[in-house]
């Protein structure tokens, strides 16, 4: 981590010795009505678009129009195979085997079908354990299961809260959650990094603590996927999914992505909904065949996929295999740094992270808590070309993008902030 100084040039400066800087350049930022950039903060609700993504679009529907059905084999990237394109590079992006990886239908849905083979209740362990501030979607999925296998879905959820007057969670409380009910709990499903708080949980360490109690454990890490190392084998987890339209930038609505470990990739006892894409590839279309379960992720495949929203994911996947992860995470580290020191100059008494400090604690996001604020701060800050999110009461998250974001953006974001709230 560097030391960090005040003052433009010296963002500048950092910008100027950024290794992938060229990157900025591949992406279509969004403008004011005179021209100008916005400052985009919002790449952890919807990434920017990469200036080639058209071109891997306009690849497949040319194939269409030239080829019409002939393209499930004979068009440029095969259809028929197509979202093994994608397999190898987003098991990078999500540190997994290309066995444990596959890009299937979308986040909710994907967390539905996880529960189906990973959420077993039984009378007597039937619970399932979610963060108090969970993404409201992954909520109402979790109490829906809940009465699907008819339990109450009050009763049955088990929530981690933050201790009184705090904000992040705390795992000595979850393990006492698991020493007092763990036997009750036959699924913790949390978000890996929370997206209010901007939380990195340590996947590993509730992956094997779950275990030891008997749980099946899975994440959704839609906050996580292209922006921190998940190390999602390693971290032992059941399941794991995530959509494509964040850090992937892969466009609104773009397809999920969906981990089963490696250890249930050859169990045909274990439950689940299946179609024809998780049927052998080799007898496939012959039609007629008993069902005949593909191993791994690939067997959790329902139906043959969206190729124009594949083509979107491929073109950010080939950036992201050129960048590397590991690059990534660290301008990252050094970006969202930065923008705490720049923070930590408006006076801790005016403003207050709720985003842990330790950059192993978090991704790049940072949600920021403004002293009797109001929406009108965030008004504010929009109408002087800032993109960001305000959540009520009192919070602003950004999340500064190491592959388009600058340094000389965050600068100016804090100069902004900082004339606001001297008004
Ligand atoms: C963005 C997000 C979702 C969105 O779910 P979709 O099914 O893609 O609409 C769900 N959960 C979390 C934690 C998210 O951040």
């Amino acid at each position: 981590m560097p030391e960090y100084k005040l003052g433009l040039e010296f963002a500048q400066q950092l910008d100027a010795k950024d290794a992938i800087k060229s990157y900025r350049n591949q992406f279509h930022i969004p403008k004011d009505k005179t021209g100008k950039n916005f400052i985009y903060m919002t790449g952890n609700s919807l990434g920017l678009q990469p200036k080639t993504t058209k071109q891997y679009i306009n690849q497949e529907l040319e194939d269409w129009a030239n080829l019409g059905v002939e393209g499930h084999f004979e068009a440029k990237n095969p259809w028929l195979p197509y979202h093994e394109f994608l397999t190898e590079s987003m098991a990078k992006v999500v540190g997994a085997k290309p066995l444990e990886v596959i890009v299937m239908n979308t986040l909710t849905t994907n967390l539905h079908l996880m529960m189906v083979s990973f959420y077993k209740p039984t009378k007597t362990r039937y619970k399932i354990l979610i963060e108090s501030d969970a993404f409201p979607s992954d909520k109402y999925a979790v109490e829906s299961q809940l009465r699907h296998h008819g339990f109450d879905d009050k009763e049955g959820v088990v929530l981690w809260k933050p201790r009184k007057g705090e904000e992040l969670l705390n795992y000595d409380d979850l393990e006492k959650i698991l020493e007092t009910q763990g036997d009750e709990i036959a699924l913790i499903m949390l978000g890996g990094i929370n997206y209010y708080t901007g939380q990195f949980f340590d996947l590993k360490r509730i992956a094997t603590l779950g275990h030891k109690f008997g749980c099946n454990v899975g994440f959704d890490c839609a906050h996580g996927a292209g922006n921190v190392q998940l190390n999602l084998h390693d971290s032992g987890a059941d399941f794991a999914v995530w959509c494509t339209y964040k850090y992937l930038n892969a466009g609104p609505g773009s397809l999920g992505g969906c981990f089963v470990h490696e250890r249930h990739a050859h169990n045909k006892e274990l439950n689940r909904f299946t179609g024809w894409w998780s049927h052998n590839k080799k007898t496939r279309f012959n039609m007629r065949n008993e069902f005949d379960q593909l191993p791994g992720a690939e067997g959790w495949q329902l139906s043959n996929p969206p190729i124009l929203s594949m083509a979107a994911i491929k073109a950010s996947l080939d950036m992201f295999q050129e960048v590397g992860i590991e690059n990534l995470v660290k301008k990252s580290k050094t970006l969202t740094g930065y923008f705490e020191f720049l923070l930590k100059q408006l006076g801790e008494d005016v403003i207050k992270i709720i985003t842990p400090s330790h950059p192993e604690e978090r991704g790049c996001q940072l949600s920021i808590q403004v002293k009797n604020a109001n929406k009108n701060l965030h008004d504010k800050l929009t109408a002087s070309g800032v993109i960001s999110d305000w959540r009520s009461p009192d919070v602003i998250r950004c999340a500064p993008v190491p592959l388009y974001n600058s340094y000389e953006d965050i600068f100016n974001l804090v100069e902004k902030l900082k004339a606001i709230l001297d008004e």
